[in-house]
């Protein structure tokens, strides 16, 4: 498969123009991995997204009234919509991304498709009305529901390094909430969000109800000022941003960040397994992931034997542009300004003593951007590399005295998205896991926590606020609404009312002492 360019531009631009009517000037898609032009789409200024807010708003009950069962026939057509379409959309992801066929095929057709069946049945269950009973005396006899009710207008605001899973795929469990969206996808890669949209159109779903609203940061700014909910993935840096409007607003937000996730290998794991996925989480999709393997703890009597075998996996990694299945393993580096940080973090590492066993610079003399499998060894908490998010193919190993060590050096950090420890006793490791502050933390494995939407996903410290996934994945797209429903023979009037008497006072007193004067029972 080649690379398409030229065939998703048109689409993309006229989609966008179709359905947002003003625009501002143009933003130019780049192709990482060729240099090449993949699209255009507008970058839509504060009054555009005021009229899709609009839209978004006039369509939303209609789109409420579908119902779950109404909803999920859509979604689920989208479902197979996506796999009828997969080369389409991974072709579109590969162009303006850079990432290999397999990065997209796996970690974001496979997400995508997933979710739309995962909320498509789940949303009725996890949003459904829940009767509740009380322990409060005037309530005895009333009827007490728990409602979830969509909130109306979600915002979703998405980064750059899969504009499938996650930009869109938090659209979906808006969407079986009953709400309308409009997604604000990264300037970088907005083109996958316009093809969905288009699908989603085929699928059925009514005008308006998902819209995409292309632009860069102010664009997304201006999302915020009309929407009654904001889902932000992205930077720490923009995070905090988009919190503090949120608040000026009194929105709910819900925040996924950055990450520096750790994996701590103890001396008696599987260190044929564990350097498999050292080498994998960590350059899979070029190490342009949240919950990538970003540094990396041994014990000091295995660390020579895991080193020997991460530097032989490293070596034999192909690196460069993606022409189809199986064609190469590690793909472009899709931001330009990434590279700069990855060059930084590496230069700074190796000036303050660490030494590069594979890789350790650009690749050169090609018309893509691309950054070479890097190990490092040698390295320290005085390295930006070992500390602050590198986001690109960089593995730094460090020698541990023991596992205190080891999670002593991985809990220090602002960060806490994702953690993994090895270890063939599997209920140490998850006793390590438990002391690890990380939203998410696996034994024996690194990052498959996401795929199980079950499960709550969500950042630690400086990594996030709320989570995706699981029933609060889609409750937080509701607002709570609680219903207390009295009989139709209640008395006429109840006995705490006007007007007070001495008496029935004395009686409740009494009451309460009874309920709650007891002390603590044993
Ligand atoms: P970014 O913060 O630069 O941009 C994210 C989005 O915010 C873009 O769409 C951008 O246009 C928009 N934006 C910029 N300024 C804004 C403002 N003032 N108001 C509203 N929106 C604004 O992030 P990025 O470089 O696109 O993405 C990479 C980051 O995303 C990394 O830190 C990565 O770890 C993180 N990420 C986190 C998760 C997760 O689930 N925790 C998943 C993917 C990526």
């Amino acid at each position: 498969m080649a690379i398409v360019e030229q065939e998703v531009a048109p689409h993309a631009h006229n989609g966008a123009a179709a359905v947002n009517g003003a625009a501002g000037a143009d933003i130019s898609v780049e192709n990482p991995a060729t240099g090449g032009i993949a699209g255009s789409v507008p970058d839509l200024d504060a009054a555009a997204v005021a009229k899709m807010a609009k839209r978004a708003r006039a369509a939303q009950p209609q789109w409420e009234a579908f119902g779950f069962e109404g909803r999920a026939r859509i979604l689920s057509r989208a479902q197979k919509w996506l796999i009828d379409n997969a080369e389409r959309v991974i072709a579109t992801i590969v162009s303006e991304t850079g990432k290999t066929y397999e990065d997209a095929e796996f970690a974001e057709i496979a997400y995508a498709a997933n979710a739309f069946g995962f909320w498509a049945k789940n949303a009725p269950e996890y949003l459904a009305d829940e009767r509740v009973k009380s322990a409060a005396v005037m309530l005895k006899g009333k009827k007490l529901i728990l409602r979830y009710r969509p909130l109306g207008l979600v915002g979703v605001i998405g980064p750059w390094n899969y504009p499938l899973t996650n930009s869109f795929g938090d659209c979906i469990p808006a969407l079986a909430a009953g709400n309308s969206v409009i997604l604000k996808p990264s300037e970088v890669t907005p083109l996958t969000s316009l093809l969905l949209a288009e699908g989603l159109r085929e699928c059925g779903l009514p005008d308006g109800v998902f819209q995409v609203a292309t632009g860069r940061g102010p664009t997304g700014a201006a999302l915020i000022e009309h929407v009654d909910m904001i889902m932000f993935t992205g930077s720490t840096r923009t995070g905090r941003k988009v919190a503090a409007a949120a608040a000026e607003r009194l929105i709910p937000c819900s925040l996924e960040l950055g990450g520096k996730d750790p994996m701590i290998v103890l001396s008696d794991a599987d260190l044929e397994r564990a350097a498999n996925i050292a080498v994998y989480y960590s350059m899979q999709n070029a190490g342009q992931t949240c919950i990538s393997i970003e540094r990396v703890y041994v014990e000091a009597p295995v660390y020579d034997e895991f080193i020997g075998k991460v530097t032989e996996k490293m070596r034999k990694l192909r690196v460069g542009a993606p022409k189809g299945p199986g064609s190469v393993d590690v793909g472009a580096i899709t931001f330009p300004p990434q590279m700069d940080t990855i060059s930084e973090h590496v230069t700074d590492a190796v000036d303050k003593g660490a030494r590069v066993l594979v890789g350790g610079k650009k690749v050169e003399n090609v018309s893509g951007r691309f950054y070479e499998p890097t190990l490092l060894v040698d390295v320290d908490h005085t390295m930006k590399i070992m500390t602050e998010e590198t986001f690109g193919p960089t593995l730094p190993i460090m020698k541990i005295a023991d596992a205190e060590e080891g999670v002593r050096l991985a809990n220090e950090s602002p960060y806490g998205l994702g953690a993994s420890v090895f270890t063939r006793d599997t209920e140490r490791g998850e006793q390590i896991a438990r002391r690890l502050e990380a939203g998410a933390a696996n034994v024996n494995d690194a990052l498959v926590n996401y795929t199980a939407l079950e499960l709550p996903m969500g950042g630690a410290k400086a990594s996030g606020l709320g989570s995706r996934h699981g029933a609060g994945g889609i409750r937080k797209y509701c607002s709570q609404q609680a219903i207390v429903i009295t009989p139709k023979l209640a008395l006429k009037r109840e006995v705490h009312m006007f007007p007070y008497k001495a008496r029935t006072t004395r009686m409740i007193s009494r009451l309460f002492k009874v309920l709650y004067g007891r002390g603590k029972r044993d």
